[in-house]
This record gives structure tokens, sequence and C-alpha cells, in this order.
């Protein structure tokens, strides 16, 4: 895409620069807080209080503080490019229900994602491949900012210099701990990571914990299931294994995954997702390794289940 990032248009350096110290906290005058850049939080202070106030006959759109957030410094899930977030420039918005997916899922009425676009903040849900509900970001250089800023009046509920963590204040995690970052934590693991964790529920448990401790071992970094800062930078880097090799006879959730993942590239007949590596699933990997031009052996490494991320709309 020949579109300019928030760098080109004017906004400085994004990650890995922390940019937390032009973050204030911006409320929706109930219970969510999202630390985003000075220079955009006015507007997204109006966006959040439209958005649950509703708008005209609209009725509003309830929003949860555990399921939102704001900056973060970080890379685009599965990229080494910048994310919006590190700007201070994005917001998630309710994300358990609005999860990264392949196939648009939403609950977000049509006329609050208007609100939101003409001011200026793109929707996650419109982009091309991998949809991105949760997610707005806003694409102005700091002059539209301050235009819009000025047509909007005055804008109060703007709370004092940030408090809340970046990503790189993520708070240790585990076995028992709850709240908005094992929200958060549980969305990574089963948007770009593709664990199955039944419901997000903001409570780290036996399968979050499971889940964890897979994408440690796949990262050698012991299994211990305690997210601290290096298991934090695994997670927000991206989606694809370091370490991964499914094949016959290969069993587990991630082989469920895997079968998953072929089904929805659905140019193989579909199979059953009960996490046993048999001989159809074989022939599913090895023709999509065919069609993407992969050595077909059926097994699965950190390549194929890479290209396998990609062609889902999984990963960047
Ligand atoms: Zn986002």
């Amino acid at each position: 895409m020949a579109e300019l990032d928030a760098y080109q248009r004017g906004w400085g350096q994004g990650w890995p620069a922390d940019r937390r110290a032009d973050t204030v906290t911006v409320t929706d005058g109930q219970s969510v807080k999202l630390a985003v850049h000075r220079g955009v939080a006015p507007i997204v202070a109006y966006l959040l209080g439209q958005t649950v106030r509703g708008v005209g006959r609209n009725r509003g759109y309830a929003l949860r503080g555990d399921w939102c957030w704001g900056y973060g410094n970080r890379a685009i899930r599965g990229s080494n490019r910048p994310s919006n977030h590190s700007w201070g420039l994005a917001v998630d918005l309710n994300a358990p229900n609005n999860p990264m997916s392949p196939r648009l899922v939403t609950d977000m009425p049509e006329w609050m994602v208007g609100l939101w676009k003409s001011h200026m903040f793109r929707w996650g849900g419109d982009y091309r491949r991998r949809k991105d509900a949760m997610h707005y970001e806003f694409i102005g250089t700091p002059d539209d900012a301050e235009r819009l800023i000025i047509r909007l009046g005055d804008v109060t509920p703007l709370v004092a210099p940030t408090a809340q963590p970046g990503d790189d204040g993520e708070p240790v995690l585990r076995m028992g701990s709850s709240g908005p970052w094992v929200v958060k934590l549980q969305t990574i693991l089963s948007g770009p990571f593709g664990f199955a964790l039944g419901k997000i529920d903001g409570v780290f448990g036996r399968r979050t914990s499971a889940a964890v401790k897979k994408v440690q071992r796949q990262h050698r970094l012991g299994d211990d299931g305690v997210v601290g800062a290096k298991t934090w930078a695994v997670l927000n880097a991206g989606s694809a294994p370091k370490q991964i090799s499914l094949t016959l006879r290969s069993s587990g959730a991630q082989v469920a995954r895997l079968q998953t993942l072929l089904n929805e590239w659905k140019k193989a007949p579909r199979l059953a997702t009960d996490g046993q590596f048999g001989e159809r699933t074989r022939n599913a990997v090895i023709e999509f390794q065919r069609a993407v031009g992969l050595g077909a052996d059926g097994i699965v490494g950190p390549r194929t289940w890479a290209r396998l991320l990609q062609a889902t709309g999984h990963a960047a």
C-alpha cells in the first residue's frame, strides 16, 4: 500500500520509540480510560462520549473499560512495522466482541462506525484481509487533528497524564490473574495465535495457562506459564511460532488449529477439527503447500504455518 504511515504524516517516531510521555488518558465519562496521543485526545474523548451516549435517535453503544485500550509500544502483529497504537493514534474498543478475524465479527452499530470514520478514524473492520473490528486509527496529520479539535469546540473529559501502562509496562500475569490485561492476553492468544480458549473472560485459568506454556515452548522461553516481559514481547511481536513441527500422527490443540485454518482456506475438502493429524489432514497440508509453492512434504513447520496464517488473513 502506498499509504503514508504516522511518521510520514508528521507524528514523529513510533515503535520502538517510547511515546508514552506524549499521551494523555481520556475517558468516556464512565469506565473507559484510554491512553492516546495528546494531539488527538480531545477527538477521541468526544467520540467515546458520543459512542456511549448515542447520536440523534441512535441509542448509545456501551463500552467496557476492561475491554478497551489505546497506547501500546509495539509493531503491527506479524510484522516489523510500527502499529498506530505505538503513537497513541489507535484505540481498540470492546475487543472480545469485535475480534481480529478473517471475516468481519462485530457488534458495533453502523452509525458508530460512521461517526468515527467521519472524524478521520479508519476502522479495522474495513481492512481488506484480516478484519480487526475492535480497532480505530487516526489517519490524518497533526494539522488535520487541530482543525477537527477547533471544530469540536470544548471537549472536557481528559484525564491528566497517562498512568495506564503501555505495552512495555505490561504486568506479570499468571494463573489466577484477572482483569483487562488478561482480556488482552486472551485476545492475542485466541486471535493471532489461534488458540481455542472458549470465552474471553479476563480470568487466567487452565486453558489460558496451557496456551501460554505452548507459546513459551515454541519460543524456547521455558514453560512456567508466567507471562513476563519476554513472553509479552513474543505475544506482541506476532503470530508465527518459530518452533513448530506438526506431522502425521501429531495431535493436540495446535493440530486442531491447523485443521481450522485449512478449513478456512477452503480449497481442500473439509476436515474434522479433532486435533488428530491423520491422512486427510496431511493431504490438505500437501495441497496447501503445492498451492502456495512450498515444498510439499506434508509437514507443518514455521514457514507453512506462517503462510497459512497469511492465506487465511490471520497475519499481515
Ligand atoms: Zn488495534
